[in-house]
């Protein structure tokens, strides 16, 4: 349970890099499958492997990703559908514009999955995580807004969780949300990071935010903004990471 998300300058790191470089540092956590998406010029990349991050990395050595400047990484610790390629995260909406990762337990899945399933959305794994995907998929494209889709949803997930999204049509972006479930901010030089713990960007910043309970936060390579559930705008606490990692 592990989670990365970065963003940077168009001339910046490869976000493969600094993702990857994330999860290894997060191993400590416990996984039994990861996974990477890269967002670059209106397309997204996903690889996603079943064990441990070797795996992952193999297979993007055989068959590198697309490079871009904005992605999320995941490690899963599985609680719905076993550890297989297919459930790792990231999944993605059904029509392939969203790609999205998560820490936790969406208690009220199966509602609403019901509910999709009888909208005609098919699926392709057995996670409680795949209702948010498809659901900030199709609020993506009713709101033309990443952080309001991602908010909108929010409201309508019971359980715990972390959730970060990245859009083809929202170029260097990426969106997290959080409830009963970590997410801290890296705040970098031009690039901007999220992570389940600091172990995720300790060695790009050290200035970090911790998010409160029920925020949505919306990062690009040069800003951070935090609004509650509720869309209000949202009281976070800076601080400076300084222990050795
Ligand atoms: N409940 C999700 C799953 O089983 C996420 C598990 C996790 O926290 O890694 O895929």
């Amino acid at each position: 349970c592990g989670i990365v998300g970065y963003t940077g300058p168009l001339d910046g790191t490869d976000a493969l890099d600094v993702v990857l470089e994330g999860l290894r540092r997060m191993e400590y956590r416990g996984y039994d499958s990861a996974g990477i998406v890269i967002e670059a010029g209106g397309t997204l990349s996903v690889d996603k492997r079943a064990g441990k991050l070797a795996n992952l990395e193999k297979a993007l050595t055989d068959e590198p990703l697309p490079s871009g400047v904005t992605g999320i990484g995941h490690t899963r610790w599985a609680t719905h559908g076993g550890p297989t390629d297919a459930n790792a995260h990231p999944h993605l909406s059904a029509d392939g514009r969203l790609a999205l990762v998560h820490n936790g337990i969406i208690e009220n899945f199966a509602t609403l999955k019901a509910e999709l399933a009888s909208d005609g959305v098919e699926f392709t794994s057995e996670t409680d995580t795949e209702v948010a995907a498809h659901l900030v998929g199709r609020a993506f494209t009713e709101l033309g807004d990443l952080t309001e889709a991602m908010r909108t949803v929010c409201n309508r997930l019971q359980g715990a969780f972390t959730l970060l999204a990245v859009h083809a049509d929202a170029p260097g972006m990426v969106v997290g949300a959080r409830r009963n479930s970590p997410l801290v901010v890296g705040r970098g030089d031009g690039a901007n990071f999220l992570g389940s713990d600091v172990a995720a960007f300790i060695e790009y910043t050290r200035e970090a935010i911790e998010l409160g309970q029920d925020q949505v936060v919306t990062i690009t390579a040069d800003s951070v903004d935090v609004i509650g559930f509720d869309g209000a705008p949202a009281q976070t606490t800076e601080y400076h990471v300084d222990w050795d990692a």
